[in-house]
């Protein structure tokens, strides 16, 4: 499944900006200074438990052992592209372990009211708004979900009252899609939490880096056409293609109907210089050195 590795840590400086991938759309960013969580989700369960409308509960065993793998106690913020269980269920436990202030939509704000999150930790954003943690600044760019369940989009909806788990996954309703676009200093970077397709949106921004979550997309072609082609990326890695009803492990499987043949031969067909790298599960890698 790797393609092209990037820098490993040890080949760089200490305040370059590093990425711990944590399966799904979940990642963890540092840049030796301030940490920062996007969608962080550990707390997985069988397609059938999902799919039956089982009660979940986030697993706080996990939550702690990526805590220790991400050293995200030091995390000062939590982005979160939208409430869908896989973005949002585990995000109040690993604020309230970091003190990480909570950052998303009004439903997102609801899932951290319903952990007993104090409200001064969580902030409600809308289209553009935007946040600084240390020299990072996050902009909320209202995108669109995809179509991932038999061409439409999952639990649609807000979440409109303090979420308290257990609960099932159709309690997490999406709350509206955002892209998040992080600048550094050191480099620029999109992270791409749901397929979805919205015309127009990136005009006039551009990333060096796009994190880009395939799973459930409509076609490749169109995610090239609207959200690469405007942004002109260096590079583009695949996010959320895993398989999220399995656990979290080191040799990643691509969610079933997740159609990789189809994503890397159309991004090869693209050409253009453009490189396409997974992540290792669970490693630190250098993304601006
Ligand atoms: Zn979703």
């Amino acid at each position: 499944m790797y393609k092209q590795k990037l820098l490993k840590t040890h080949e760089v400086a200490d305040d370059s900006v590093r990425v711990i991938w944590m399966g799904t759309a979940g990642l963890y960013l540092s840049d030796g200074e301030t940490g920062l969580y996007i969608d962080p989700f550990v707390s997985r369960y069988g397609l059938l438990k999902v799919g039956c409308g089982i009660s979940l509960k986030p697993q706080h065993r996990l939550i702690k052992e990526w805590l220790s793998i991400t050293g995200g106690n030091k995390a000062e913020k939590i982005l979160v592209s939208h409430s869908h269980y896989d973005h949002a269920m585990d995000v109040p436990y690993f604020a309230q372990a970091s003190g990480a202030m909570i950052v998303g939509s009004e439903s997102t704000f609801n899932v951290a009211r319903g952990a007993g999150i104090p409200e001064k930790q969580i902030r409600i954003i809308s289209d553009r708004d935007s946040v600084t943690a240390g020299k990072f600044t996050a902009t909320f760019i209202k995108s669109i979900h995809s179509p991932a369940l038999f061409g439409k989009i999952p639990w649609q909806g807000e979440i409109d009252e303090p979420l308290i788990p257990p609960a099932p996954a159709s309690a997490y309703r999406e709350g509206g899609t955002y892209a998040i676009l992080v600048k550094h200093p050191r480099g620029t970077f999109l992270h791409y939490g749901s397929p979805g397709v919205k015309p127009g949106i990136f005009e006039g921004i551009s990333a060096e880096i796009v994190f880009l979550s395939i799973g459930g997309r409509k076609d490749t072609a169109s995610l090239i056409r609207y959200v690469i082609e405007p942004l002109h990326p260096k590079t583009v890695i695949p996010i959320h293609f895993d398989d999220l009803f399995g656990p979290v492990d080191k040799n990643v499987s691509p969610l079933i109907g997740v159609k990789m043949d189809e994503f890397w031969k159309t991004m090869a067909e693209k050409g253009d210089g453009l490189k396409v790298n997974t992540l290792p599960v669970g490693e630190a890698v250098v993304i601006f050195p």
